[in-house]
């Protein structure tokens, strides 16, 4: 393994590999460090192209050492988008569907990396705080790993997405308050029970995971940096990672420069880190929620900070979509590409519609969508929407005939 400690993000200071998460100097978050040049001699483009179709052929930049416990995650189709991007007036127009890892949305990149570091640290219960997506890829992941789970989201969220967390046999807390309040609570049961947390006292480990998907685009497009990618923020930890895989690239000796343009794309009604940015502010103040983007629903984003700089540096933007432009970005992507996506990937075409609209896409630009998560997980938003269909009271083909005549009239 070439993951050698762990390193704060502010303060720099720098400590062994072990299950901690803020700096015991600064209180600033950590993040796992790897020997970069050690695997700039070992690892070429042509070793990971060798490994497996997962996000394991990226293991080298990976801080897990065992071999791991997996559904096959990661590796997810990138599709050049032609009619989306007709519509949109982008030429060079790109979508990564990872509404198909095994949960069905990108979580399952970071659970799978925090699983691992769950086993390897000997924790027998796997747990997380949620807005969704994260409570039925733990859950999952509990079950293959054979851990005991706990979940906590908070009441108010989709049918689907608490299916899809209870049918794995998690233990499923549904809490009366938002997010912030969920992770508030989350905090304080893993310091009390000791539980391996994905996104708390594992978070260095977990978020190493939303690398893969930039590390992905890059080999998909022949080892090529896009000119930009629009990414759905909530914690703002996947645009956060999403550069960090980017400088480790070039760290590497993988790509020579990397200069993509980092755009993130949030709710209206849940927005903090994209009125920072157009405020020109370096913090990002608290918001409480109100949106059908309920993945996306986190007020005080833990990375929001890190993501403004990380836009900022990359020549970036951000902007934000109302729920209805959401529900149209749904069906956009839906009847154009016969992708559906849920909520988050509605933002995410929204926001590439207003920001074309506002000249800020360049229509020549590379540009990549990052579709994160099932629209089968929810439906609600598609509620009151109309689709064209036939209700026939009989099967009977002059009946049918006689619908096709009626409609053509
Ligand atoms: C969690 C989630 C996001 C946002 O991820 P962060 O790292 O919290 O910014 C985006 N899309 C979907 C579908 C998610 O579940
Ligand atoms: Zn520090």
């Amino acid at each position: 393994m070439y993951a050698r400690g762990l390193v704060c993000r502010v303060c720099g200071k720098q400590t062994k590999l072990e299950v901690r998460y803020y700096c015991d100097s600064c209180f600033g978050p950590l993040e796992i460090e790897y020997d970069y040049a050690a695997i700039r001699n070992q690892v070429t483009p042509a070793h990971v192209a060798a490994g497996p179709d997962s996000i394991w052929r990226y293991g080298a930049l990976l801080p897990i050492a065992r071999k791991p416990v997996d559904l096959s995650t990661g590796w997810t189709p990138l599709l050049r988008a032609e009619r989306l991007g007709d519509r949109l007036g982008l030429r060079d127009l790109w979508i990564k569907n990872d509404s198909v890892n095994p949960t069905f949305s990108f979580k399952d990149r970071n659970v799978a990396v925090a699983v691992n570091s769950a086993l390897a640290y000997g924790y027998d219960t796997f747990a997380c705080a949620s807005t969704g997506n994260l409570a039925g890829s733990v859950a999952g992941f509990a079950a293959r790993a054979g851990l005991r789970s706990y979940v906590f989201v908070p009441s108010d969220l989709e049918r689907n997405k608490l299916l899809s967390a209870a049918v794995y046999g998690a233990t499923l807390v549904t809490v009366d308050g938002n997010y912030d309040a969920v992770n508030r609570l989350c905090t304080q049961i893993a310091e009390e029970y000791g539980w391996a947390f994905a996104n708390i006292n594992l978070r260095p480990f977990y978020s190493e995971g939303s690398k893969t998907v930039m590390f992905e685009i890059v080999e998909q497009l022949g080892w090529q940096p896009p000119d930009a990618v629009i990414v759905p923020m909530a914690g703002a930890s996947l645009l956060t990672k999403m550069n960090k895989a980017l400088r480790e690239m070039v760290k590497v000796g993988w790509l020579t420069s990397a200069q993509t343009r980092l755009i993130g794309a949030q709710p209206e009604g849940c927005s903090p880190v994209v009125r920072a940015f157009k405020s020109g502010s370096e913090d990002v103040a608290p918001v409480v929620p109100d949106t059908i983007a309920k993945s996306l629903a986190i007020g005080d984003p833990a990375d929001g900070h890190f993501a403004l700089r990380a836009i900022r540096e990359s020549n970036g933007t951000a902007e934000a979509a109302s729920d209805a432009e959401i529900v149209d970005g749904i069906r956009l992507l839906a009847q154009t590409e016969g992708i559906f996506t849920e909520t988050a990937g509605g933002t995410v075409v929204a926001v590439a519609r207003r920001l074309r609209e506002q000249g800020l896409l360049d229509p020549q630009e590379r540009t990549v969508l990052c579709i994160t998560g099932n629209g089968l997980k929810t439906p609600e938003a598609l509620d009151g929407e109309i689709f064209s269909t036939i209700r026939l009271d009989r099967a009977n083909l002059s009946a049918f005939e006689a619908v096709l005549d009626e409609r053509a009239a």
